[in-house]
């Protein structure tokens, strides 16, 4: 069986957490965990960075840092992952579902601004598959309408949106806040976890203080006073240095990942090109966007041929995985959403199939795979 997803290991994980429990350090913030944070902040300019134990607990550190409140509105995606929403959930916001674009699952930047009321607090772009939302588009509504921006960048970890004039800003560096997943699904992975990247100056003492249970440990660490107390809100929000030390290891191979993942991807894409636009649709790639290889998928145009082409994958040795369930009409939600139709969404919940894409999938196997497609299309006929 080709799975979906193998989580790959570099093989310098074991020994940089071997140094990690010889140096005496295994919690959270020691040598490692810091250079991981300074190597997200050099290579693609985060102003302060926190690892985290998860995407979804950065997501919550932003939801407590920009004091949401019961009533709040916060704009997103109907088409990501539950923990997008329940991070502002759990603070009792109203999440204003917005609908994906039409031939990308990404949210659809001209639909926010009709979304948007004098109760608006933040807009949560998510960058599915690694593609970049509508950076500018959205940061002008930001400042016009003076809400706050967090960047869902789980998936986006080295990706960049392309302004006109060709200057590229890495996502999870434009919005006020990003958070990133390093979860064994995404491209760099400890098994569970996470960062939170800090765009906004205003925020970064704060973080600090809500990642260390709400006192200001980090501070006293540094020298800057001489008691640590409790001094705000918090949890613990920072993973073992163990984690930060495995991590460590896949972020100095970030070029081999990256440059396998990115070949693996584009043969898939050579390969099903021939294939009629009125049985799949290709990944979209805009042009204000770059490509991280973060996941191959293809649209078809019903739901039962999406389920019919994940069987006949399964019959024949391969793991193919549709991908979320609108979260708008999920069993939770359904009763608080205010009702409005998000057919693209609702599209994309239901004929969008993601392909195996790891690092150590091999070239023969993607041949294999769209083979298979073609061959299923052909039997169509
Ligand atoms: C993976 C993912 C998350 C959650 O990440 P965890 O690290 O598992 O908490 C959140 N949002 C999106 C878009 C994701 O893909």
């Amino acid at each position: 069986m080709i799975p979906f997803n193998k989580p790959f290991v570099t093989g310098k994980e074991i020994q940089y957490i071997n140094d990690a429990v010889a140096g005496g350090h295994i919690s959270g913030n020691g040598r490692y965990t810091k250079l991981c944070q300074q190597f997200f902040e050099n290579r693609w300019g985060f102003r302060k960075t926190l690892l985290t134990t998860s995407c979804t607990d950065a997501l919550e550190m932003c939801a407590l840092l920009l004091d949401i409140q019961p009533g709040d509105e916060v704009i997103m995606p109907s088409y990501t992952f539950v923990s997008t929403a329940q991070a502002f959930v759990r603070q009792g916001a109203k999440i204003v579902f917005a609908d994906s674009q039409s031939n990308h699952p990404g949210m659809d930047a001209e639909t926010i601004e009709s979304l948007i009321t004098t109760k608006t607090k933040v807009i949560v772009p998510v960058h599915y598959a690694g593609v970049a939302c509508e950076m500018d588009k959205i940061m002008d509504l930001a400042s016009k309408y003076n809400f706050f921006v967090v960047e869902d960048a789980a998936q986006a970890l080295d990706s960049y949106f392309v302004k006109k004039t060709g200057e590229k800003k890495a996502l999870g560096s434009i919005g006020h806040l990003a958070a990133f997943s390093f979860h064994e699904t995404k491209n760099l992975q400890c098994g569970e976890g996470g960062l939170l990247a800090i765009n906004d100056e205003r925020f970064i003492r704060r973080a600090e203080i809500i990642w260390e249970k709400g006192t200001n440990r980090a501070e006293f660490f540094r020298g800057e006073v001489n008691k640590y107390g409790w001094v705000d809100i918090g949890s613990s929000f920072l993973p073992a240095d163990i984690i930060a030390a495995f991590l460590y290891a896949q972020l100095e191979h970030l070029e081999l990942i990256q440059q396998r993942r990115l070949f693996l991807w584009n043969k898939y894409e050579a390969l099903l090109s021939d294939l009629s636009p009125e049985y799949i649709q290709q990944p979209l790639i805009h042009d204000y966007a770059t490509n991280n290889g973060h996941m191959y998928y293809i649209v078809v145009n019903q739901a039962d041929i999406r389920d019919r082409l994940i069987g006949y994958l399964k019959e024949n040795g391969i793991m193919a995985v549709f991908h979320y369930l609108s979260l708008h009409s999920s069993p939770y939600y359904l009763n608080k959403h205010d009702g409005r139709d998000l057919k693209n969404c609702d599209a994309f919940s239901e004929n969008l199939i993601r392909l195996p894409l790891f690092h150590e999938l091999e070239l023969q196997q993607v041949e294999y795979i769209s083979e298979l497609i073609h061959s299923f299309f052909r039997e169509q006929e």
